[in-house]
This record gives C-alpha cells, structure tokens and sequence, in this order.
C-alpha cells in the first residue's frame, strides 16, 4: 500500500482552511484574530477559537474534529486503519473522503458509531460548552 500521506494531509488542511475561510466571509468582522487560517498550513492543530467555533454549523464542528483527528493519525502513524475493525481502509475512499473514519463494511453502521463517537471525550472537543459562557451567550449558543 503506497497512500501518499502528504498529498492527503494537504487535502486535509485544504479542507480546514476552506471551512474556516467560509465562516471567515460571513463574518468578515473579526477575522484579524487567531481564526487558525493562516496558520493552518503550517500548523497541524492550530487552536481554533471557541467563538469561531459558536459560529459554525454542528457539521461543519464535526467534520473539524475530523480533519483534525486524521491529522492526528498520520502523525502518529494510524491514518487508513478502520476505527471499527482494524482493517485498512481503501485508498479510493481515503481520496474520496481524507477523513472517513471506517472502512467500506463498517460505515453501514456508520449513524452508531458516529453517534458513540460524539459522545467519546476525545472527540467531543469542539462539541464542549466551556463552563465560562455567560446564560445570555448560552441561551443563543442552544438555540442555534
Ligand atoms: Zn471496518
């Protein structure tokens, strides 16, 4: 097997980037600060504001947490291996989807395991209202 790791890791960040720069255009505000776009390139996990983080879609969070899980992976050399069964993930489908999680057989589950997953601690980070909200910003973060 011959995943070219870069290739897939510069899709990745291409991802990242193009997320965050959408958000960035609907709230060409307060884009000077730390938003992670620039840095993203070169940083692997950039630390993405938890305000950025408000203002993106539950989606959009969730396939963040992805993109930065894959990342993760590769860094640490699990990237292509099926979190359910341990087998490795096929490289059309790695293209097709950089940070697809489980292999072919294992995504007809798929609605499980990512419900599992949102709840698993790891990945929860983006999905976690800090304890420093106050109830105003709360009430409009649950609303949203
Ligand atoms: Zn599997």
């Amino acid at each position: 097997m011959a995943l070219d790791l870069e290739k897939i890791k510069e899709k990745l960040l291409e991802k990242r980037e193009q997320i965050l720069k959408s958000l960035a255009n609907a709230n060409n505000t307060d884009l000077n600060e730390k938003s992670g776009v620039e840095d993203a390139a070169d940083t692997v996990t950039s630390e993405i504001s938890r305000e950025t983080l408000y203002r993106l879609s539950q989606s959009e969070r969730e396939t963040l947490a992805l993109i930065d899980l894959a990342l993760r992976k590769i860094e640490n050399g699990t990237y292509g291996i099926c979190e359910e069964c341990g087998a490795v993930i096929g490289e059309k489908r790695l293209e097709a989807i950089p940070w697809v999680r489980l292999c072919i057989d294992c995504s007809q589950n798929e609605e499980i395991v990512k419900s599992f997953a949102m709840k698993s601690e790891e990945e929860s980070i983006y999905n976690i209202i800090p304890p420093t909200l106050t109830e105003e910003e709360e009430n409009k973060y649950m609303q949203e």
